[in-house]
């Protein structure tokens, strides 16, 4: 299979209305779910990475994806011939506020294909030029930030997390000024492309947009396209969409945001930017941008400088921003159902439903069978509290957690993942040991035998992920012409969950260089 021979498909722009106005400048874009608009032309396209199995899962041979032609494609430079490239509109809540119209300001949607393996997929280009949604911006994506989404995204995909994909990550040969830190010292960065791909980028901001202009017939039909098309199961057999039908959706939206939730707080991984623009009706992570790694366990910590003083996308309260800007949805969503308490009902079981999925979560964290009630509740908000008294690595404690033995010694067992020595103090030593004989005796009460509890838990609690500084290693070499670090991590969280003692220092804690630096522990929204 070649790329002009993919199985083109054009649901969307089949279904949804197309802005009449083909002018690629930026305007407010109303009656209209997508803008017609063709990637911005580079000065030297080249190839840094290709995610192959996934370009086999899509259909692409390893000769498609060598060829100059995959290359143009896939950085915007030729355009595939009866595909009509656009960028969608929608708008969003950023920190809180309603920011109007937002739109795909520099992705660029090229074509939709029907695989065998994977269903329908649609590619878009990050980082291919402005579209009529650039608003102040340039429609460009540095090198950097563009390393951070490729590797990220298939991170987390082989973590078991609903995410959208990658196939392709590649320099244009431009360059662009950027205040990576907002602090005034702006430098030339090379420009990137990554090639991100979903059966739906649609996004809770596609359907508030619509709604806050009083374009009900635009919602309804947006609604009644993520209906049809990404959640086909809901489709009404005989086509009349009733209120029941739009309520069905909404608690699928519902089950699919808290689901992923539920998977970061497990892994430690935290969004840092979970404005409603970014939200998938799909639940798949989605927009990669200043996201982090949970190092030292701290439910209040941000990777964001942006939300350094509000810290509204803390790890510890991404739950509660999901169910705000599932809020957000409803009240969009109001005009098709009319009353309020059906979709006030669904939002007070989304909160039951996350807490049940997160309780399951965390005995599966624990290794226990099953979860044993409010007992149970109580040993994990003792453990969030001792993990939170002295800097505990989250990824190694639970790996260390699964191999410790009933009345060693607790602190030399668990030595890998404190970060500073100076805070392990006897009553330190006296809570982890109370916690761990409350554990134990949980165990007990199970009574599974030790190497099946292992292994049930190491199926859950990752060895390897993205650590924030390893990332931004990958990245300071690639920014001196050095690729291969983006390869080795590439391959590596392939198997997040096995041992694989050639990586065994990629399973290490964050080191203490990277403690304050730029990009290791904070990151700036500038990409
Ligand atoms: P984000 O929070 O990164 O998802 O971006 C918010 C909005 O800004 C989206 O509409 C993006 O398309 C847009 N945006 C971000 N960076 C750029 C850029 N360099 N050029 C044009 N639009 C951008
Ligand atoms: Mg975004």
């Amino acid at each position: 299979m070649s790329l002009q021979n993919l199985e083109f498909s054009h649901r969307l722009i089949d279904q949804l209305p197309a802005d009449p106005i083909s002018e690629n400048s930026c305007r407010s874009v109303e009656n209209a779910a997508y803008s017609w608009v063709t990637p911005t032309a580079t000065s030297n396209p080249s190839l840094v990475n290709l995610n192959e199995t996934f370009a086999s899962e899509l259909g692409l041979s390893a000769e498609d994806c060598a060829s100059q032609l995959f290359v143009n494609v896939m950085t915007g430079n030729e355009v595939l011939e009866q595909t009509s490239p656009y960028a969608l509109c929608y708008g969003g809540h950023q920190f809180g506020q309603w920011a109007g119209q937002l739109g795909d300001g520099r992705a660029i949607n090229l074509v939709e294909i029907n695989t065998e393996k994977l269903g329908y997929q649609t590619l878009q280009l990050k980082g291919a030029g402005k579209t009529p949604y650039s608003r102040r911006g340039d429609g460009l994506a540095v090198l950097r930030s563009s390393i951070r989404e490729y590797l990220c995204s298939e991170a987390m995909f082989n973590l078991g997390i609903s995410t959208t994909r990658v196939l392709s990550l590649c320099l244009t040969g431009d360059q662009v000024i950027r205040d990576k830190m907002y602090d005034g010292n702006a430098s030339l960065e090379p420009c990137a492309v990554v090639c991100r791909v979903s059966s739906s980028f649609l996004r809770f901001g596609s359907i508030q947009l619509p709604a806050s202009r009083g374009d009900e017939a635009l919602m309804t039909q947006l609604v009644q396209y993520s209906i049809n098309n990404d959640y086909p199961e809901l489709k009404p057999e005989n086509g009349n969409f009733d209120i029941e039908t739009y309520l069905n959706w909404f608690k699928a939206v519902c089950d699919k945001t808290s689901t992923m939730i539920v998977q970061w707080m497990r892994v430690g991984f935290v969004h840092g930017v979970m404005n409603t623009d970014n939200m998938s009706l799909i639940g798949e992570t989605i927009d990669y941008g200043p996201y982090g790694w949970i190092d030292d366990f701290d439910l209040g910590w941000t990777p964001n400088t942006t939300d350094e003083g509000q810290k509204r996308y803390r790890f510890g309260g991404q739950f509660q921003v999901s169910q705000w800007n599932l809020f957000q949805l409803a009240n969009a969503i109001f005009p098709l159902i009319g009353e309020a308490e059906p979709l006030q009902s669904i939002m007070s079981d989304y909160a039951i439903h996350y807490e049940n999925k997160w309780q399951t979560m965390m005995s599966e964290k624990l290794g226990f069978k099953d979860y044993q009630g409010s007992s149970d509740q109580d040993l994990f908000k003792a453990l969030e509290q001792l993990l939170e008294t002295v800097e505990t690595d989250m990824t190694l404690f639970y790996r260390l957690l699964a191999t410790y033995q009933p009345n060693s010694d607790a602190l030399a067992h668990f030595t890998d993942c404190y970060y500073l020595a100076g805070q392990l103090t006897a009553k330190y030593e006296q809570q982890l040991d109370t916690w761990l004989q409350r554990y134990q005796a949980r165990l007990s009460f199970d009574g599974l035998a030790a190497s099946i509890r292992q292994t049930n838990m190491n199926k859950v609690n990752p060895k390897y992920v993205l650590r924030n500084y390893l990332a931004q290693q990958a990245i300071d070499l690639a920014e001196d012409g050095d690729f291969s670090e983006i390869e080795t991590l590439k391959v590596l969280l392939e198997n997040p969950y096995d041992e694989q003692p050639e990586y065994e220092n990629y399973a290490q804690q964050r080191p203490d260089w990277a403690r304050n630096k730029v990009g290791c522990s904070m990151l700036s929204c500038s990409s």
